[in-house]
């Protein structure tokens, strides 16, 4: 069967013919691909068109696809069962694995995605503080906890509305939208209300709204307001955990930061390295809240999983190897001055920006820092770009607002290949 006679098979028994919305390219039109098997830096569909994959299963697979020594760590877990429901040594290994690489948290605990550790890490917060309130920001994505799908709303510091149907206001009615990089937002939000705050979370390195750094001034002050009012910074580096250095994004902010820390991390994709495995982290103390030890209630019938935890430490294993960040980082930093430059010489107005593994692009001339700035960018070029780079084969993130991935199996081919692409779509764009 071809992709459309897939996609038309699949929309009869699966809704939007996809099981998770992005996939089905809606935002950007046409048939999505049906993926038969990828190896390394790239991905076959069912018509036997081969693709460099930049989206990386959206971010796990950071060693590219089926590398051997996941591959055999995965094969020879799968042998020994597939799941026990009760702890394994593994387990151990991976909490200790990530606890050794980022010094703002002492324990961990294994879920399955990325959406339960979000909402698991905002339940923490909340317990730990007895507080209701939580702020997030416009563009950022925590997972579909019915409590983070909240869209902004009309004024300054009004909460939010559902973002979804099915989510009653009265649920969102705690969670408070502000913008991202908006210092006086923040300030104001806490100037009459950071005594019911519970917690503040962000994507450091906002990946769903493209690429949008949180500014230095802005976590910095994020920090202090939390420190004077008794809130939880809660950092959600489910994409760029372990992505854009091994130390995650919080390593990047306190290069710039002296001391800087959050409270909570919630870590999903690299660290199950394609498989479902997330976890949330934070102090001893702070986890002592959970239950067995305390109130806030957490559990998961696969949470920890044999196989999953052998492929994610597998996993780090590799990454942690010396020079495996600056190998991937400066790969990922051609390629984006390769497609700047590309664009440039078509004439046509282009920034980029990238940290680690991790990258995005924009058809405009300044990087956006916000969510609206990011949708006013120029969405027909984008599709149009999208499409011609896909046809050409070089599969890219199929929205404006998604975030790019280069993994340490992409070669210097693949990125010349990829940039011969670029230069042929850009004379026609
Ligand atoms: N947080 C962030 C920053 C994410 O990018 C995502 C998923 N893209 C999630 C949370 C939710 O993770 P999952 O899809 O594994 O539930």
């Amino acid at each position: 069967m071809n992709n459309a006679q897939l996609f038309e098979r699949a929309q009869q028994v699966i809704p939007g013919g996809v099981n998770s919305p992005v996939r089905a390219f809606r935002a950007v039109g046409g048939t999505p691909r049906f993926i038969a098997r990828a190896e390394g830096a790239y991905m076959w569909d069912a018509e036997g068109q081969k693709y460099i994959d930049y989206i990386g299963s959206w971010g796990p697979m950071i060693l590219g696809h089926g590398h051997p020594a996941v591959l055999e760590a995965v094969l020879s877990a799968a042998r020994e069962g597939f799941s026990f429901g009760a702890p394994t040594e593994r387990e151990i290994e991976l909490a200790e694995a990530i606890v050794a690489q980022v010094p703002s948290i002492e324990q961990v605990r294994l879920v399955s995605s990325g959406t339960e550790a979000g909402m698991s890490a905002i339940r923490l917060a909340r317990g730990a503080t007895g507080r209701s309130k939580i702020i997030k920001f416009e563009g950022c994505y925590h997972g579909h906890a019915d409590a983070l799908l909240v869209k902004a709303g009309s004024g300054l510091a009004t909460f939010g509305h559902p973002t979804s149907a099915g989510v009653p206001a009265e649920v969102v009615q705690h969670t408070l939208v502000l913008e991202y990089n908006n210092i006086e937002q923040i300030e104001e939000a806490f100037r009459t209300q950071g005594s019911e705050i519970a917690c503040v979370m962000i994507e450091p390195i906002a990946g769903n709204m493209n690429f949008v750094r949180a500014q230095i001034p802005f976590v910095k002050r994020i920090r202090e307001l939390c420190d004077q009012h008794g809130a939880l910074f809660v950092f959600d580096e489910v994409m760029t955990g372990f992505r854009v250095a091994l130390g995650s994004a919080q390593s990047v902010y306190a290069k710039a930061i002296p001391g800087f820390r959050p409270d909570i991390s919630v870590f999903g994709k690299v660290i199950g390295g394609g498989m479902p495995l997330a976890a949330f982290g934070t102090t001893r103390q702070i986890m002592q809240n959970l239950t067995p030890l305390g109130p806030v209630y957490q559990a998961g019938t696969l949470s920890g999983n044999p196989v999953a935890t052998a492929c994610g430490l597998a996993t780090l294993k590799e990454i942690s190897k010396p020079g495996f960040y600056e190998a991937l980082g400066a790969k990922t930093q051609r390629l984006v001055a390769g497609l700047t430059q590309a664009a440039r010489d078509a004439g046509i107005p282009f920034v980029g920006d990238s940290e680690g593994g991790m990258f995005g692009f924009f058809f405009t001339s300044e990087l956006p820092q916000n969510y609206n700035v990011v949708m006013a960018t120029d969405k027909e070029r984008f599709n149009r770009f999208f499409h011609g780079m896909l046809d050409r084969g070089v599969y890219l993130a199929p929205a404006l607002y998604e975030a790019g991935f280069v993994s340490a199996a992409h070669s210097d081919a693949d990125l010349e290949a990829t940039l011969t692409a670029a230069r042929a779509v850009f004379a026609t764009l």
